[in-house]
This record gives structure tokens, C-alpha cells and sequence, in this order.
């Protein structure tokens, strides 16, 4: 291991599109060192080594001992290895979302990590976003009785190794899962392979313990981009738009309004104050916070298991849809 004092020495496993900027931002963290990068394309392994003056290799596992921790930024069906590996190595991880691809190989890592007693946490990155941030700075956040989330993408050839399901929504799965806190006793789906040979539009529902029901739509082929979710209590109407980086939030005032001649009670609207953040940045700045010991992992590997189950769940549900339509 090669923390030199204070400062620990970060690896990234997987430097494509979002691995270079795990790299840069370890490569300018205040206590750690980027301690090299490595990528199976000795091309790009080099560019962003060269680009933060550090070692590229081409083997992962030449890294392993070089460094305290790696985000693993490859592929989601080869993070089961990967990460594996890292853990054994006795070094901390931080793995994209999904976590893996199976509950099994999730569970393995989970108990791996506890094991190893190394950090494992689950990049879900919109824990981090600045709408979410400051919907849970607000205090506004209480009992959900229904969620509405939309995460509609204009087409990118980017991931279509995996689907809609676990790409995108999956996102929105790991925050509904935060807000709600109880247990989905019922998930119902529909979704249709368009153009990718794999599920690009899907629409869940699921259902909690405590009577919650969420309604998440993730297309990856969408005219125009659409990120939103509204969260309705009884208390207020919560709307976090992921795209504009706002938090409106509609509340019952006092008095009455008078909507289209009708009587109502009165709503007044406001908005939260969003401040700016980088969410890569603050999610690794945890993750390393993690590793010092400084708080649990943000973003646990139990976390990154529940939305994995819910989303595997959900595919399902997709595939018994898309089976019984083709027999
Ligand atoms: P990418 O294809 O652009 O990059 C992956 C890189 O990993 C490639 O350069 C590839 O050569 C390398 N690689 C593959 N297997 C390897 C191995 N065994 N050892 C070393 N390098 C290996 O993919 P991407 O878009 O950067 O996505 C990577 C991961 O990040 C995926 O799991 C994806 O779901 C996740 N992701 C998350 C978000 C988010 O919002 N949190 C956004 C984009 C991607």
C-alpha cells in the first residue's frame, strides 16, 4: 500500500468517456494523488495518463498495489471482476452504477468488501446533484405518498451494452429508494426494444409498504431532453428539475384562490435556492472522506444492491411483457 503520510494514492480502472473525469478530479483533490490510470485500450489508457502526468498500464491489476483506492469506470458487465479483484487486492472501491450486472455477483462484493474491510460504494451519482442537495438542506422532504420521475434522453451511442432499465433508470430507482424509506411490495413494467435490439423506453410502477407509489418513464431515445421528478405529500408538491437545476415547490397557503371560477385552497409557489456544485467531485470527495474513515460510504454497496434489485425486478416484468407480446 503507498499512502505516503496523509495522502492517498487514487487509481482509475476504465478510463473511456466517465473514467477521464474520475481521473482528473482525483489527479486535483486536495490529500490525494492520482497514482496512475489503466484502460485494456492502451491508446486511451495513455492519453489521460499523459493528459495528468501519470503511469498508464494496460492491466488493471498492476495498479493494485500501487494505490489505497480506485473507481472502477468500465463497462457495467465486467465490474463483477474488476471490482473483485480491487477488494482481494485490499484496496477501497468506488464502482460505477449499476454496481453489476446480477444480484448474485452484487451480494459477493458486498460480503467481499466486508470481509477485506474496505469501502465499496456505489456510483449513483444523483445523490449528489444540486437539486437533491438542496431539497434535503430544505427540510421539506417528508412522507411521499406518490413520486413521478421522468429521465428522457436523446439517443447517444454510448452504453448500449445494457438497457433503458439499467442505464438510466436506475438513477431515478436509487433516489426514490432514498426519499421513500420503505419497503416496493409490488413492481409493475412495461418497456419496447425500438432501435438498439435491447429495451430503450421503459415505464414502472412501484408500490411501497406504506402506501407510496412511484411512477418512473426512462427513454434513451427522446426528441428532447427531460429529467424531472415530482414529489407529492401532503404537506407540498415538490418538482426537482435535473436540467435546470431548479426546486419549485408548491405549498397550501393561507385563504383561498379562485382557479377557472372554482373555489380552491390557496397555493403559494417558491423556490428552493439550488446552490452550484460538481456532483463528481463531491461524490468522490466522500468516497476518499469514506476511505479516512471520516462517515459510512454515502452511497453503500446495500444501496447500490436495493436499486439493482428493484431495476432487476422491473426488467422482469419488462421481459414477461416482451415475451408474452412475441408468442
Ligand atoms: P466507455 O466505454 O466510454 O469506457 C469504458 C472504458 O473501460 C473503455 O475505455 C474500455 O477500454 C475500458 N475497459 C473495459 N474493460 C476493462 C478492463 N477489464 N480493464 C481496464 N479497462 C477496461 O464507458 P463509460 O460511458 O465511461 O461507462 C463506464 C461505466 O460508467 C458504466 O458502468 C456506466 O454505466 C457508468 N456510467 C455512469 C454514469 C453516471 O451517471 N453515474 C454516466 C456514464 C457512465
Amino acid at each position: 500500500m503507498s499512502a505516503m503520510g496523509n495522502v492517498l494514492a487514487a487509481g482509475v480502472i476504465g478510463v473511456g468517456y466517465l473514467g477521464r473525469f474520475h481521473a482528473q478530479k482525483y489527479a486535483r483533490m486536495p490529500g490525494v494523488r492520482l497514482g496512475g490510470v489503466a484502460d485494456l485500450n492502451p491508446e486511451r489508457a495513455r492519453r489521460v495518463a499523459e493528459e495528468l502526468g501519470v503511469a498508464a498500464v494496460a492491466d488493471f491489476q498492476a495498479l493494485l498495489s500501487e494505490v489505497d483506492l480506485v473507481s472502477v469506470v468500465t463497462p457495467t458487465q465486467s465490474h463483477a471482476a474488476v471490482v473483485e479483484a480491487c477488494l482481494l487486492a485490499g484496496v477501497h472501491v468506488m464502482v460505477e452504477k449499476p454496481m453489476t450486472v446480477t444480484l448474485e455477483e452484487a451480494r459477493t462484493l458486498i460480503e467481499l468488501a466486508e470481509r477485506q474491510q474496505r469501502v465499496l460504494q456505489v456510483g449513483h451519482i444523483k445523490r449528489f446533484h444540486p437539486t437533491v442537495r438542496a431539497l434535503q438542506a430544505s427540510g421539506l422532504l417528508g412522507e411521499p405518498r406518490f413520486i413521478e420521475c421522468h429521465r428522457l434522453a436523446p439517443f447517444k451511442n454510448r452504453a448500449l451494452d445494457v438497457d433503458v432499465v439499467l442505464d438510466l433508470m436506475i438513477h431515478d430507482v436509487d433516489l426514490i429508494l432514498h426519499f421513500v424509506r420503505s419497503r416496493v411490495v409490488d413492481v409493475e413494467a412495461v418497456g419496447a426494444e425500438v432501435v438498439t435490439g435491447r429495451v430503450d423506453i421503459a415505464h414502472a410502477r412501484l408500490k411501497f409498504a406504506n402506501g407510496c407509489i412511484a411512477h418512473v418513464a426512462a427513454s434513451r431515445l427522446a426528441h428532447e431532453a427531460r429529467r424531472q421528478t415530482r414529489i407529492f405529500q401532503t404537506d407540498a408538491m415538490i418538482e426537482l428539475d435535473f436540467s435546470e437545476q431548479t426546486v419549485m415547490v408548491r405549498r397550501r397557503g393561507p385563504g383561498e384562490m379562485v382557479l377557472d371560477g372554482v373555489r380552491l385552497p390557496a397555493i403559494v409557489e417558491s423556490r428552493l435556492p439550488v446552490p452550484r456544485n460538481d456532483p463528481l467531485e463531491e461524490e468522490l470527495r466522500s468516497f476518499v472522506g469514506a476511505v479516512r474513515g471520516e462517515h459510512p460510504p454515502e452511497v453503500s454497496g446495500s444501496d447500490g444492491y436495493a436499486a439493482l434489485e428493484v431495476v432487476t425486478a422491473i426488467r422482469r416484468e419488462i421481459d414477461a411483457f416482451t415475451r408474452d407480446i412475441r408468442v
